[in-house]
């Protein structure tokens, strides 16, 4: 991108000073400009201008270019160098006064040459000794193929006149580009050879910065970050600005459309500034790390809209001034970003720094150069295009480094999911471990609670009848004694009435444990109902059970209430199957009647069941010698 500074304010600085010129009798400049130039030069090449021509500045676009050509505005013609012919937009015709005298026939012919190719009209007169006017005219307001060289600024091959002095007079005039002359004499020779290696540099670069905006289009399209999107849109409308500027996209894109080379140079710039804009702040983040400057962003891209809107439409200077300024303000708005999120600890802001500054100090370069403030070198005169090299592989470097730091985030990311995800399934599987386990826990609390008696802990009813059918059909089958014994707790409604029903449970927890600890492992310990408790002991026979009812018996009596002691009555019942069937019923029906006869017989005492055996099954029934009474 280039620069422009308008000059308009130096013309009357320049008057001034002709006028203070004419004042001290200069003589050069009082006779109307430098003595000619001698072709062929002694130096090969590139023929030094600077001081060699003169400049007529005609800011009303006033001059009879006749009264011009005839010699007769010479005296108005300073002397001019390089630094003095950048003259940026302005409505002045610009003439430009150099006269060559040339030595030889046989001299290869010298190439006029105007490298900056913005300029609309650019007339050539040669006047030579006998005061014959030859023209040629050439401007970007031409179709390319009007012009005389093909090359992607202006030149003009002069013809030589051997043993005259020809006097070039060149009018320079543009209402939609900047002008500037710094006009260059080489021979045809060295301007073939220098074009054709400028061509290849160029080449070089526009192909460097393709590859690239096909890498950031490529990477856009891999992971859909919209910041390489615009770092390709930048990138393309910066090639195609430095194209268009350097005259490339004129020869190249739209030889045939001057219309288009006047209007689309300003029109790029306004691109790139939004397109870099729009970059650097998705990049960077910009609206979180300075939001006070979106107003800014949002009044110099819509400035760069309306100059660009303005400079299609009225093809004047307005549209392309707008388009410079907001350009310069939109600049130092996102450089202050920038170095805002470098200073906030944003490393890869660093690499658009280095990359805006590597560009800001080639084109500086490059302007210096132009106005002539530095010795002219291929370094200088391609600055810029150094400059932009440097700026958007530093920009690819840190969208590189982003990309890189976002994958690694991303790689620990799942990292960190994954080693969760594995704690989960860890603690899944414990905590179904433990479920489980609860589970079994409370199904057997379950089972215990349908098979015990809530308030003892003994069998309840049903089951201690069951158990005692089990063992009914064991001793049926193995012919084994199963003694029954059913025992009630004495006078306990009058325990319950005199001490509570708190007491008489109490008391059935202790008599429950007394029954529990006097029997062994493969006794039935049930709670029948109430205060009677029903014992199964198999393998037991009368003597067996009366020893173990006499010995119950005497551990009830140990239980105490206050003065009293606790007492119980027992009822026992012996089973000896020999091919004999019996019910649970049955043998109960007999303990209970036993127990009812100790009742009966004043309580706190045991009665064996008169039947030694109940058949159910044959109705038989034998009567057992009762065994002796405690
Ligand atoms: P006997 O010597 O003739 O057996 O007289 P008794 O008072 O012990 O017998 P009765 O059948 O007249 O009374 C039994 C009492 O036992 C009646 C009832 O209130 C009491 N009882 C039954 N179950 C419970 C219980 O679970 N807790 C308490 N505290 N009392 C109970
Ligand atoms: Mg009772
Ligand atoms: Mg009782």
């Amino acid at each position: 991108m280039y620069r422009y500074t308008s000059n308009a304010s130096r013309v009357p600085a320049w008057r001034w000073l002709f006028a203070l010129g004419v004042m001290l009798l200069i003589s050069n400049a009082w006779a109307g400009g430098p003595s000619p130039l001698t072709w062929p030069a002694d130096s090969a090449g590139h023929v030094a201008l600077d001081g060699r021509y003169a400049v007529l500045v005609d800011g009303a676009r006033a001059l009879n270019s006749e009264a011009v050509l005839a010699g007769r505005h010479d005296a108005e013609f300073i002397t001019a160098s390089r630094r003095d012919t950048n003259f940026g937009f302005t409505h002045a015709e610009i003439w430009l006064r150099l006269a060559i005298a040339y030595q030889a026939s046989h001299s290869a012919p010298p190439v006029l040459v105007i490298p900056r190719p913005l300029i609309d009209d650019v007339d050539l007169y040669a006047v030579d000794s006998a005061g014959v006017v030859s023209h040629a005219a050439t401007g970007d307001n031409h179709p390319f193929s009007s012009r005389q060289v093909a090359y992607r600024g202006f030149a003009f091959l002069l013809d030589v006149k051997a043993g005259q002095t020809v006097t070039y007079y060149l009018r320079a005039r543009s209402d939609t580009g900047p002008i500037s002359l710094p006009l260059e004499l080489v021979d045809s020779a060295t301007f073939r050879a220098d074009s054709a290696s400028e061509n290849y540099g160029r080449g070089a670069f526009v192909g460097f910065m393709v590859g690239l905006a096909l890498c950031a289009l490529t990477l856009f399209a891999l992971v859909r970050n919209v910041a390489y999107a615009y770092y390709c849109q930048y990138l393309v409308a910066f090639v195609l600005l430095l194209c268009a500027a350097d005259g490339y996209a004129m020869q190249f894109l739209w030889p045939n459309a001057p219309l288009a080379q006047q209007i689309l140079p300003a029109a790029l710039l306004a691109l790139a500034n939004v397109t870099g804009t729009l970059f650097a702040r998705s990049f960077l983040n910009l609206p979180d790390v300075t939001p006070a400057s979106e107003p800014w962003y949002a009044l110099t891209s819509a400035a760069s809209a309306v100059g660009m809107a303005l400079h299609v439409f009225h093809h004047g200077a307005l549209g392309a001034s707008v388009i410079m300024t907001s350009t310069a303000v939109l600049g130092v708005v996102a450089l202050w970003g920038c170095i805002q999120a470098w200073r906030d600890g944003d490393r890869i802001a660093g690499y658009l720094l280095f990359g805006w500054v590597a560009f800001l100090l080639g084109m500086s370069v490059t302007m210096l150069d132009m106005v002539g403030l530095i010795a002219t070198s291929n370094w200088t005169s391609n600055g810029v295009y150094l400059g932009a090299l440097g700026e958007f592989v530093a920009l690819a470097v840190g969208l590189s480094e982003r990309l890189w730091k976002l994958q690694q985030a991303r790689e620990t990311h799942i990292a960190a999911v994954n080693a969760d995800l594995a704690a989960l399934n860890a603690n899944l599987e414990d905590m179904v471990k433990s479920r489980t386990r609860e589970l079994e826990e409370r199904n057997r609390e379950l089972l215990e609670l349908a098979v015990r008696d809530s308030l003892t802990g003994l069998y309840n009813h049903s089951t201690s009848i069951e158990l005692l059918e089990q063992l009914l059909h064991q001793s049926q089958r193995y012919e084994f004694p199963i003694a029954t014994v059913m025992l009630d707790i004495d006078n306990f409604k009058q325990l319950n009435d005199s001490y509570g029903h708190q007491l008489g449970d109490h008391v059935l927890e202790e008599v429950s444990q007394t029954l529990a600890d006097s029997v062994r492992g493969a006794d039935v310990v049930g709670r029948y109902g109430g205060e009677e408790f029903l014992i199964v002991m198999p393998h037991a026979d009368a003597l067996a059970a009366r020893e173990y009812g006499e010995r119950l018996l005497s551990r009830i009596r140990e239980i105490h209430i206050g003065n009293n002691h606790i007492s119980a009555s027992i009822g026992i019942s012996v089973f000896h199957p020999r091919g004999h069937r019996a019910s649970a019923q049955d043998v109960i029906r007999r303990a209970d009647e036993a127990l009812y006869r100790s009742k009966r017989e004043g309580r706190d005492r045991l009665t064996i069941d008169s039947l030694s055996l109940v058949s159910v099954t044959d109705g038989e029934r034998r009567f057992e010698k009762p065994p002796p009474r405690s």
